[in-house]
């Protein structure tokens, strides 16, 4: 990261995602020399075989720098659609969509979120899947498909069976993005910035888009289990990368501490404001630590359903840690800060976002605070 990504890290994000993807090849190439290329994969798909107690470490020191997980091919949402794919896919998908993924040679996202229902309860989706001989015929809006610019398929959640009862009305099925009927309508604007490839979120039309049905991810009705089970690492990975975000924010502001000179014969450093948000950002980020270690240990020791509670505890504790140590830095930077001259306005601007996906705030504090109230007897 000191080395190679670090020092090119202001230029790659001041330039458009499609030229920056030019450098960051020629870095993706150097990781795969070195043996380091997807540490989370087992040695036999080219990986390092990592327990999640060990990504979680690597993990938190690649998202130091932004790029730092693409280069490494651990970026969502290609990880998630790598995980779950390889639990559920056809050997014939597997070949033709998952190795190249797995290979970096090609990229993927996934597509849930509809404008028109809430996507914290997607029971009520819009999107349908029909049977129609061989082939399922897809009809549906989404947005905010991460990264869908240039992908070169979509796993879809659309319903397959609306009479089923809610949890087993939709499925995952594979879209091709070269499919007829798949448009991109727009990479959608966050915070003035809509971005592109990689580093954006788009909405997309699907309209009679025709796709083998050999194209189906697991069973016909299993799209909101196989969301959960790849929600469940998806959010730990997220909460591994905050750690690392927030470190290099709390690099950031302490080097600015120490250098600003306010014109008093003071550094900044020595305001007692500043040394409190130090101090409460260096403990905050300790503890965010060890609990989300904590979680990759029980995932490691008893999977990723018996952490529900923990990876719940772990995704709106880490993003509102995340959220106030962004600010510190921002505001101890004063102007500086929210200019694009360092590269905390990229992640001001990025990572709002956590409080919102892989399930709000609201919705991991309630499903955690009820299950901790089943455990006295509360029905809920
Ligand atoms: C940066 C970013 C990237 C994303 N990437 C993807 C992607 O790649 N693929 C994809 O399919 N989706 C993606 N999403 C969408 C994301 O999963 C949804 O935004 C999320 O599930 C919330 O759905 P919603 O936006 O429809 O909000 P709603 O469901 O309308 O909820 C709005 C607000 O209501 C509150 N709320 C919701 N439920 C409760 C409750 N039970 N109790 C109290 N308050 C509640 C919360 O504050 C919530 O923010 C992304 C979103 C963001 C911001």
């Amino acid at each position: 990261m000191e080395e190679e990504l670090y020092p090119i890290e202001m230029d790659l994000l001041h330039q458009p995602f499609y030229k920056a993807a030019i450098i960051l090849e020629a870095k993706r190439v150097k990781v795969k020399q070195l043996g380091l290329w997807a540490p989370y994969l087992s040695e036999q798909d080219g990986g390092m075989g990592l327990s999640m107690i060990e990504f979680a470490q690597v993990s938190e020191l690649m998202a130091t720098t932004p790029f730092g997980h693409y280069v490494f091919n651990c970026q969502a949402p290609d990880i998630g659609n790598i995980e779950l794919m390889h639990k559920y896919a056809s050997p014939l998908l597997k070949e033709k969509y998952l190795q190249p993924l797995m290979k970096g040679s090609i990229r993927s996202c996934f597509s849930m979120t509809e404008p028109g229902h809430a996507g914290s309860n997607p029971v009520n989706m819009g999107t349908t899947a029909v049977l129609e001989g061989d082939e399922y015929i897809i009809n549906g809006h989404k947005w905010f498909t991460t990264a869908a610019d240039g992908a070169r398929f979509a796993i879809v959640m659309a319903n397959t069976n609306n009479n089923a009862s809610k949890y087993e009305r939709a499925s995952m099925i594979l879209v091709p993005a070269d499919t007829t009927g798949f448009h991109l309508k727009r990479n959608i604007s966050v915070m003035g910035d809509a971005g592109e490839g990689y580093l954006s979120h788009s909405e997309i039309e699907y309209t009679n888009c025709r796709v083998p049905a050999s194209h189906l991810i697991g069973k016909e009705g299993s799209g909101f289990l196989l969301a959960q089970e790849r929600l469940g690492p998806g959010r730990i990975h997220h909460c591994m990368r905050w750690i690392g975000i927030c470190e290099r924010a709390f690099q950031l502001m302490c080097k600015r501490a120490v250098e600003r000179d306010m014109g008093d014969g003071t550094k900044l450093g020595q305001k007692q404001t500043i040394q409190n948000w130090i101090a409460e950002s260096r403990a905050e980020i300790n503890a965010a630590r060890y609990m989300v270690l904590h979680a990759a240990y029980k995932m490691d020791l008893e999977g990723s359903k018996a952490a529900k509670n923990e990876i719940s505890a772990i995704k709106f504790f880490v993003a509102d840690i995340l959220m106030k140590v962004l600010d510190r830095a921002i505001q101890t930077h004063g102007a500086l800060g929210i200019t694009d001259d360092t590269l905390l306005s990229f992640w001001y601007r990025h990572e709002r976002g956590a409080r919102i996906y892989d399930g709000p705030d609201e919705v991991h504090k309630s499903s955690l605070a009820k299950a901790v109230l089943k455990e006295y007897g509360l029905k809920t």
